[in-house]
């Protein structure tokens, strides 16, 4: 399987190259050359297969020239190391819970599997790797998590001091060893800049082999396909497939889910849930794409005002709006509605969603109270844990800290407080090169 550049289709990659560049010439995401059509006997019998055996079905078709067969089921196995259960919800909801893994939110099964593809591949090379990444909250953790004590990679989160959650710091501060917090005395979108910056200085990018860990990375982006087939294997009603709501920011996520339907998977509808950062929304309404400064919501990780991810949802509809808008639909839910959620959720139905999951939940019910036949899982992408506050102020209750948890607040926080100065960040990062 080869990946194009979707700036540049005649540049074509293998899975390898792709995961080690991140991205293509002329800032181009990779996209998979064919899409793999699962055969329906395989699909209606998933029940009859092992979680870790489906995983790395699904993941050989992509990654199987490029990782030896035993290394990759190994790999595949420990990217899915945890439970991803489809818990119900009410009469016709379910979730599919995928905040169960070390750091309590769904980024860590693109992380677990890209740390590992990248350290395979860096195995034989002379040249260490830094993996560059600035996060808004949940990547920085999982990135961290997922590549502690890889061998050849060096990590170098970059988050805005005083702007993400307590135990989101934590995660990332506390690991050590090859792993390296820099505190931006800025904003989500000044780290993302100077990321962007070091990305594009030739000189820097002579001396130090950089490449990126967010969800434009085929490795990051293409494992998360797996747990929309583990929600088909758990799913009951054969004949009648779900509709998918799922909390949207970057667009990775949901366009995972996407490619899954495009490879045979039984799925009635997909729902973007958005919060007020309504780009794709307004895009499904008007048919015109425009990019906005991301504002501040109760669900975070979805401030994004120009979703990366999205032009692969394009891809994979050919750019054809009516297609596209027969299998996605897209909500934007306020903070208002995000907390009236949450109460619901809890009062009515006696669940603990997170802001994300609850803003999932809403748009999903909307769509279900106007098709009442119809049956939905809303992904719930984090741990109610990571925003406690929000959670305990809508619901009425205090939420549970996990031992993973507690245990983190006994540890030291290491970082490395900066400006947001492109020449302070350089100096940091040649001195991690030593
Ligand atoms: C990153 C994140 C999202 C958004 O996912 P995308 O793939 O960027 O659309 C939603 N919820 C949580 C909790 C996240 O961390």
């Amino acid at each position: 399987m080869l990946f194009y550049n979707l700036n540049k289709p005649s540049e074509k990659v293998d899975f390898k190259t792709a995961t080690i560049q991140g991205l293509g010439s002329e800032k181009g995401l990779f996209f998979p050359e064919r899409i793999p059509l699962f055969p329906s006997s395989w699909i209606n019998n998933l029940e009859n297969y092992s979680d870790e055996e489906i995983a790395w079905s699904v993941m050989n078709q992509y990654a199987g020239e490029t990782i030896p067969e035993k290394i990759l089921r190994q790999i595949t196995a420990e990217t899915i190391a945890f439970n991803i259960p489809l818990v119900s919800v009410s009469k016709n909801i379910y979730t599919l819970e995928l905040f169960h893994g070390p750091t309590l939110a769904f980024k860590d099964v693109g992380a677990r599997f890209m740390s590992r593809c990248l350290g395979y591949f860096m195995k034989d090379n002379d040249r260490s790797v830094t993996v560059l990444v600035a996060t808004s909250g949940d990547t920085g953790g999982a990135v961290a998590n997922g590549f502690l004590g890889v061998e050849g990679v060096n990590v170098v989160i970059l988050y805005p001091s005083g702007k993400i959650s307590p135990v989101q710091e934590l995660q990332l501060t506390t690991p050590g060893k090859n792993i390296t917090a820099l505190e931006v005395e800025g904003s989500f979108d000044d780290c993302q800049a100077l990321v962007k910056q070091a990305f594009s200085d030739k000189e820097l990018t002579e001396k130090i082999f950089l490449t990126s860990a967010n969800s434009i990375n085929v490795a990051r982006w293409l494992p998360q396909q797996i747990y929309y087939f583990l929600a088909w294997k758990q799913w009951k009603d054969k004949l009648n497939p779900p509709v998918i709501s799922v909390p949207s920011g970057n667009f990775g996520n949901i366009c995972a889910g996407l490619l899954a339907f495009h490879s045979g998977l039984p799925v009635k509808h997909f729902i973007a849930a958005c919060n007020v950062n309504a780009v794709v929304p307004e895009y499904l309404k008007t048919g015109l794409f425009k990019p906005v400064k991301a504002k501040s919501s109760l669900s975070n990780a979805m401030d994004v005002g120009d979703p990366s991810n999205f032009v692969r949802v394009l891809a994979l509809f050919n750019s054809e709006f009516e297609p596209l808008k027969q299998t996605m639909s897209s909500e934007s839910i306020s903070d208002e509605e995000t907390g009236a959620a949450i109460r619901t959720l809890y009062r009515e139905f006696g669940y603990l969603a997170d802001p994300h999951g609850a803003v999932g939940w809403l748009a999903l019910d909307r769509w279900l109270k106007i098709h009442p036949n119809q049956e939905g899982i809303f992904l719930e992408t984090a741990h109610p844990v990571k925003f406690p506050d929000t959670v305990e102020k809508f619901s009425g209750k205090p939420v549970r800290i996990p031992d993973s948890v507690q245990a983190l607040f006994s540890k030291k926080k290491t970082s490395v407080k900066i400006k947001a100065d492109y020449i302070v960040f350089l100096e940091k990062l040649l001195e991690n090169k030593r």
